[in-house]
C-alpha cells in the first residue's frame, strides 16, 4: 500500500513519516516502568492472555521463533519456558530491549535469545528463515501495518505459523461505558502516578480505539498472503489473538 500523507497517532493526525519516532518516544519514556504498568493496568490479565497465546502457539524444541515488537521479552521467556527452541526478539526500541536483556540475564536464559533492534516494517531477517512469528501488542503501533504483515509472511518458512495478540474491539457492547471510563480516566492517571507519563497511556487508550476490529484485521492478514486466518477473543474482545499460516 502506498503511504498516505497523514496517519493516526491515537486520536491525533500527523504526517506519516513522524509516527515511528513518536511511537519510539512513547516506549523510550515508559521502558523502565513498562512491566509493572502492564500488571497494574490489566490487574494481571495480560499474563493470562499471554499464557493463552502460548497455548495456541504450542512451542516445540525444533521451532525457532521471531517475536516481533518483543519489547521486554515476555513472549520470548514464555516460549522458552514452554519448550521452544530458540528466539529472536526484534524491536525498534533499544530501551525496551535493554530491559528485556537484563530480565533474561536474571533468569539465566540470555544464551537462547538473540536481541535485534529493527523496524518491523523492514526486517533484516532472511526470507523463509523462521518457523513462527509472534507479535504481541506491537502491530497497533506500527505505521505501515500491511507492510509489517508482509514482512512477517516473508520471513516465515512455508508451513510456518503467524500469531498476533493485540487489543481489539469489545464483543460485549454492554461493557463499553465502563471500559471507556477506565481507559480514558483511570489509565492516564495511573500512567502519571506510576510512570510519570500521562500522555503515553492516553495514547495507549486512543490507539486501541483506532485499531481495526477483529474481522477487518483478519482480512488485512489474508491480504498479506497468509492463509487459514482465524481469531479468538479474550476477555470479551478487550484483546484478540489472530492465527494464520504461510502455505
Ligand atoms: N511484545 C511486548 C509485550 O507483549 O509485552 C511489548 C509490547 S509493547 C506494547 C509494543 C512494542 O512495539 C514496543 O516495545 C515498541 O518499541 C515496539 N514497536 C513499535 N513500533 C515498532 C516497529 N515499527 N517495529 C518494531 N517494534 C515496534
Amino acid at each position: 500500500m502506498a503511504p498516505t500523507t497523514s496517519t493516526d497517532f491515537g486520536f491525533e493526525s500527523l504526517p506519516w513519516e513522524e509516527k515511528t519516532s513518536r511511537v519510539r518516544g512513547v516506549f523510550n519514556s515508559v521502558a523502565g516502568r513498562y512491566d509493572i504498568m502492564n500488571d497494574l493496568m490489566s490487574g494481571g490479565l495480560h499474563r493470562l492472555w499471554k499464557a493463552a497465546f502460548m497455548t495456541w502457539l504450542r512451542p516445540r524444541v525444533d521451532m525457532h521463533l521471531l517475536d516481533l515488537a518483543g519489547g521486554t521479552g515476555d513472549i520470548a521467556f514464555r516460549f522458552l519456558a514452554g519448550g521452544g527452541g530458540g528466539v529472536t526478539v526484534t524491536d525498534i526500541n533499544q530501551e525496551m530491549l535493554f530491559v528485556g536483556k537484563s530480565r533474561a540475564k536474571g533468569r539465566r536464559i540470555d544464551g537462547n535469545i538473540e536481541w535485534l533492534c529493527a523496524n518491523g516494517e523492514c526486517l533484516p531477517v532472511p526470507d523463509a528463515s523462521v518457523d513462527a512469528v509472534t507479535c504481541a501488542f506491537g502491530i497497533r503501533n506500527m505505521t505501515d501495518k500491511p507492510r509489517a504483515l508482509a514482512e512477517m509472511r516473508r520471513v516465515l518458512k512455508p508451513g510456518g505459523r503467524f500469531l498476533c495478540l493485540e487489543f481489539s474491539q469489545l464483543a460485549l457492547p454492554g461493557l463499553k461505558g465502563l471500559y471507556d471510563k477506565y481507559s480514558f480516566q483511570v489509565l492516564p492517571r495511573l500512567g502519571r502516578l506510576v510512570a510519570d507519563d500521562e500522555a503515553s497511556y492516553r495514547y495507549l487508550a486512543e490507539s486501541i480505539r483506532t485499531f481495526p476490529d477483529q474481522d477487518t484485521f483478519a482480512a488485512m492478514i489474508a491480504d498479506a498472503g497468509l492463509d487459514k486466518v482465524s481469531y479468538r477473543n479474550l476477555s470479551g474482545g478487550v484483546a484478540a489473538m489472530h492465527s494464520a499460516w504461510r502455505i
